[in-house]
């Protein structure tokens, strides 16, 4: 097939993420990718700024993530997880309990971030009713927040950006509170979190949980807050019984400087929720990670177990890639590569405050944002990026980039002159 023909059955019949049909722009064609690199079919080849949109941290065609697969697809690529278990999954777990803070120690293995999410609520409204309190059925969120595209995920994401008004009839109606208004690198004011201490207050009896990204709003705005934000919800949770679900799928393994963001407020979720770089940009897979005490409580309950299972539950070839890419990075010099990009991010993305058409810069470990003061036009500002080389998919008012931890700063340099030069007046 050549590239016209590709492209024209791709338009005619396959979806694209939030994409008309017909597309109203033509992708480009990828053909192979090493490294930070992205090869397309034209011949073209671009430095990857998205890390295939925050997973692929060690980068792509990576030997040790490829040994894995390739041993694990001659060995065992997939069997059903009811009934049987396998290495792959007991060494993943393994990994994951030894990573995150002490008393989450209970893995829920599924095969996406959206999923991941909806165990996580499923999980809240279950342990409430177990312990007899099943009024506790309603979820605080935060504008500006997302947590996946599937109806459980949706009910908690920005009512806005999340379009709730399309999925009225069916949605939950859940509680939202404005984003946090202090910035991460803001100095905290002490009434800055009174509005969600009246909340909680207010609201408690019928809360299940609080649920939040954790320091890094990403798709719905790319917000940094103050770790003082994430204390405060903490101490009100745990003040008033409210589950913390800390979905920290986009921010966990190192991508905010911290193995987690939660680190930064030293704070403990009661349930976890994980995804994208979990298998290095490989495979799908997610897990959600809670304490015995909630699981055994569920278990405990009407149900007598969890009530979900996907086909696909711990599939061996994620698990076993998983597996690699945290010893990958445990092994790698992530805090020091994470500090170097972004020291770089700072450098050379803070030039374009100046412009007129800039309203902010912001940068928080290997994560760079520069927002518009009006939306950007995709296709234009994708084609500026291409033609010097360097992918970045903007979004809204946002040109952000997250790149795999192992770009040097050549390629840096390459990606943030891209940026810059692509939105300057
Ligand atoms: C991407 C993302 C999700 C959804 O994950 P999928 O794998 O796309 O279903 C949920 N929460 C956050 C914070 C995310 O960034």
């Amino acid at each position: 097939m050549n590239q016209q023909e590709l492209l024209d059955f791709d338009r005619a019949h396959i979806w694209h993420p939030y994409a008309p049909m017909p597309a109203d722009y033509t992708p480009y064609p990828v053909v192979s990718a090493d490294g930070v690199y992205l090869d397309f079919m034209d011949g073209r080849r671009v430095i990857d700024g998205m890390a295939s949109w925050w997973s692929a941290i060690h980068g792509y065609n990576h030997p040790r993530l490829n040994q894995a697969a390739h041993h694990q697809i001659d060995t065992l690529s997939h069997v059903m997880f009811g009934g049987l278990t396998h290495q792959p999954a007991v060494e993943l777990s393994q990994r994951l309990i030894n990573l995150t803070p002490e008393r989450l120690d209970h893995v829920f293995l599924s095969d996406s971030g959206s999923v991941s999410v909806e165990v996580a609520l499923k999980m809240a409204m279950q342990y409430w009713q177990a312990k007899q309190q099943p009024e506790k059925n309603r979820f605080l969120a935060l504008r500006g927040g997302y947590h996946g595209d599937t109806f459980g995920a949706m009910s908690v994401c920005d009512p806005v950006n999340g379009m709730h008004h399309l999925f009225q009839q069916v949605l939950p109606q859940h509680l939202f509170i404005e984003r946090p208004s202090i910035s991460f690198h803001q100095p905290w004011q002490d009434n800055a979190d009174e509005t969600i201490k009246q909340m909680i207050a207010q609201h408690h009896t019928s809360l299940a949980a609080v649920i939040i990204e954790p320091i890094v709003q990403g798709a719905g705005g790319m917000w940094f807050y103050h770790p003082q934000y994430l204390k405060t919800l903490r101490e009100q949770c745990n003040k008033y019984n409210i589950l913390l679900i800390a979905d920290e799928i986009a921010t966990g393994f190192g991508r905010c400087g911290n193995m987690f963001a939660c680190e930064y407020a030293g704070i403990t979720p009661d349930l976890l929720c994980l995804g994208k770089a979990l298998t290095g940009g490989y495979l799908s897979l997610a897990a959600t990670i809670t304490r015995k005490d909630i699981a055994e409580t569920m278990s405990n309950s009407e149900a007598g177990c969890f009530m979900h299972g996907p086909t696909f539950m711990a599939n061996p070839l994620a698990c076993a890639i998983a597996c690699a890419s945290i010893d990958e990075l445990l092994q790698s010099d992530w805090r020091t590569n994470v500090a170097r990009i972004e020291a770089q991010l700072k450098s050379k993305l803070g030039t374009c405050r100046e412009f007129s058409t800039v309203e902010d810069v912001r940068v928080l470990g290997a994560i760079g944002v520069i927002e518009m003061k009006q939306p950007l036009e995709v296709p234009t500002i994708q084609a500026k990026l291409v033609a010097q080389g360097v992918w970045c998919r903007p979004f809204g008012k946002l040109l952000y980039t997250m790149p795999a931890y192992s770009m040097d700063n050549n390629e840096l340099d390459q990606l943030t002159r891209a940026m810059v030069t692509a939105v300057k007046p």
